[in-house]
C-alpha cells in the first residue's frame, strides 16, 4: 500500500526525522490559509499523488509571494499530472502540500528496501540526491552506498555515521544525519514498510539535515497490524477495478491483453497466464478468486473482467480441492446468466465432483467451451479470442 508524501513525513517526524513545516490542503482556499499560517517569505506548492517525478512533471512549484501560492495552487489542483511513474494518462491532483521553502545547500539520497538475497533491510545512500537518482543508479552505481542491516542490532551508530560521511555530510552535521538514518530504519521496521525513501535529504545552509520528500510503501500482508496506516489509504489513487476487487476479497490486477482469466489460487493463476502466452495469447488480467469461488464472487469477477473494452474471451481454470467442481459449475452458469455473457467462455475444471460439474455446464444450454488439459484450455481460449 502506498501513501502520500505529507503522510510519510508525518510518520517520519514521529521517529525524529526533521521535516519542513507544512500543511496538507484540499482546496485553493485551504492552500491560502496554510500559506498564512506558515508565514513567508518562500513557500513550496506540492502536488500529492502516489507517484514520484512530480518536480519534473510540473507538480512542485516555488512561490515567493501569496499571489504566487494562489496561482500555483490553482493550476496544480485538478491537473492531470504526468510523470515517469504515472503512465501517459497521468494522475489527477486532488491534494496539495503547502510547505515552507527550504534553504538547500546539497541534495542527498537515502532509501530502504527489503533485500531478498540477504533477507535484510538494505539502506541505500548517495551524495547525488534530487530528481535524477535513477540515472545515478544506472550510470554510476559506485555512487550508491549500501548497508545490509542486522535485524538483531538495528542500524548501529557506527554504520549510520560511516554512511553519512560517505555521502558527504560534514562532521558537524553527522549526529543529525545519524538521527535521520536511525529514525528512518525504525519507522521502516515498526510499520512493516516495504520501501521508505527520502529524496532529497538536504543539508541546509545552516547545517541542518532535513527530509524534503518522503515516500513509503507498506507490506499489505502486514496491514492488519497497523490500523493507523490503513486509515491513510487513498482510494482515488488506486485502479478502480482493483479497489472493487479487494472489496469482494478478490486478488485482481488489470493487464493489457484480451483474454480474461478466472482462476483459484495464485500459483495456478500464474501458470494459466503463462500457458495462455505460450499459445500466443495475452491475458487481460490476473485474478485469483481464492478458496471460496461462490456464485457471488464469480459474478463479481465476470463483471470486473467485462469492464475491459478489449476483452475477447474468458478462461475459467479451477482446481476443485476443498471447493467442489459442481459448486463452481453452478456459480459459473449463474454468473454467465446474471451478466448475460456475450464473449466466448472456456472452462476447465479438475478435481472433486469433476464429472458432475461438467454435466452441469453441458446441461446449462450456454455456449460454454469445455477443455480437459491446461494446453487444450489455452489453445481454445486463444482461438476463441481471435474469433
Ligand atoms: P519529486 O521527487 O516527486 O519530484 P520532491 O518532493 O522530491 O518531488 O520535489 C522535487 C524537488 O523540489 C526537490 O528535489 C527539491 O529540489 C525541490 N523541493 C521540494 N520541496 C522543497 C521545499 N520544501 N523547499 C525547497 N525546495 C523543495
Ligand atoms: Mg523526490
Amino acid at each position: 500500500m502506498k501513501i502520500h508524501e505529507y503522510q510519510g513525513k508525518e510518520i517520519l517526524k514521529r521517529y525524529g526525522v526533521a521535516v519542513p513545516r507544512g500543511v496538507a490542503c484540499f482546496s485553493v482556499d485551504e492552500a491560502m490559509k496554510a500559506a498564512d499560517q506558515l508565514g513567508g517569505p518562500v513557500w513550496v506548492v506540492k502536488a500529492q499523488i502516489h507517484a514520484g517525478g512530480r518536480g519534473k512533471g510540473g507538480g512542485v512549484k516555488l512561490a515567493r509571494s501569496k499571489d504566487e501560492v494562489r496561482a500555483h495552487a490553482s493550476s496544480i489542483f485538478g491537473m492531470q499530472l504526468v510523470t515517469h511513474q504515472t503512465g501517459p494518462q497521468g494522475q489527477k491532483v486532488r491534494r496539495l502540500l503547502i510547505e515552507e521553502g527550504a534553504d538547500i545547500r546539497k541534495e542527498l539520497y537515502v532509501g530502504m528496501v527489503v533485500d531478498r538475497a540477504t533477507q535484510r533491510v538494505c539502506l541505500m545512500a548517495s551524495s547525488e540526491g534530487g530528481m535524477d537518482i535513477e540515472e545515478v543508479a544506472a550510470k554510476t552505481p559506485e555512487k550508491i552506498h549500501k548497508v545490509f542491516v542486522d535485524p538483531a542490532r538495528g542500524l548501529t551508530d557506527a554504520e549510520a555515521d560511516d554512511v553519512a560521511a560517505k555521502i558527504g555530510v560534514p562532521a558537524a552535521s553527522v549526529p543529525q544525519a545519524r538521527a535521520v538514518l536511525q529514525g528512518l530504519y525504525k519507522a521502516f521496521w515498526e510499520t512493516d514498510a516495504s520501501l521508505a525513501e527520502i529524496n532529497p535529504l538536504i543539508l541546509t545552509g545552516d547545517g541542518r539535515v532535513v527530509a524534503l520528500d518522503a515516500k513509503m510503501n507498506f507490506d499489505s500482508n502486514a496491514l492488519f497490524r497497523h490500523p493507523e496506516i490503513i486509515e491513510l489509504r487513498d482510494l482515488d489513487e488506486e485502479d478502480p477495478a482493483e479497489v472493487e476487487a479487494s472489496q469482494h476479497d478478490l486478488s485482481y490486477i488489470q493487464l493489457d491483453g484480451n483474454i480474461g482469466c478466472l482462476v483459484n489460487g495464485a500459483g495456478l493463476a500464474m501458470a494459466t497466464m503463462d500457458t495462455i502466452k505460450l499459445f500466443g495469447g495475452e491475458p487481460a488480467n490476473f485474478l485469483d478468486v481464492g478458496g471460496g469461488a461462490t456464485t457471488e464472487k464469480v459474478t463479481e469477477a465476470f463483471k470486473l473482467m467485462l469492464r475491459s473494452p478489449k476483452l475477447k474471451a474468458i478462461l475459467v481454470n479451477i482446481f476443485g480441492g476443498i471447493m467442489r467442481c459442481d459448486v463452481i459449475a453452478e456459480g459459473v452458469v449463474a454468473a454467465s446468466k446474471a451478466v448475460s455473457l456475450k464473449v466466448p467462455l472456456v472452462v476447465r475444471m479438475k478435481g472433486t465432483n469433476e464429472a458432475l460439474g461438467k454435466q452441469i455446464l453441458a446441461d446449462s444450454g450456454l455456449p460454454i467451451i469445455s477443455a480437459d488439459t491446461m494446453a487444450e484450455a489455452a489453445e481454445r481460449v486463444v482461438a476463441a479470442a481471435r474469433g
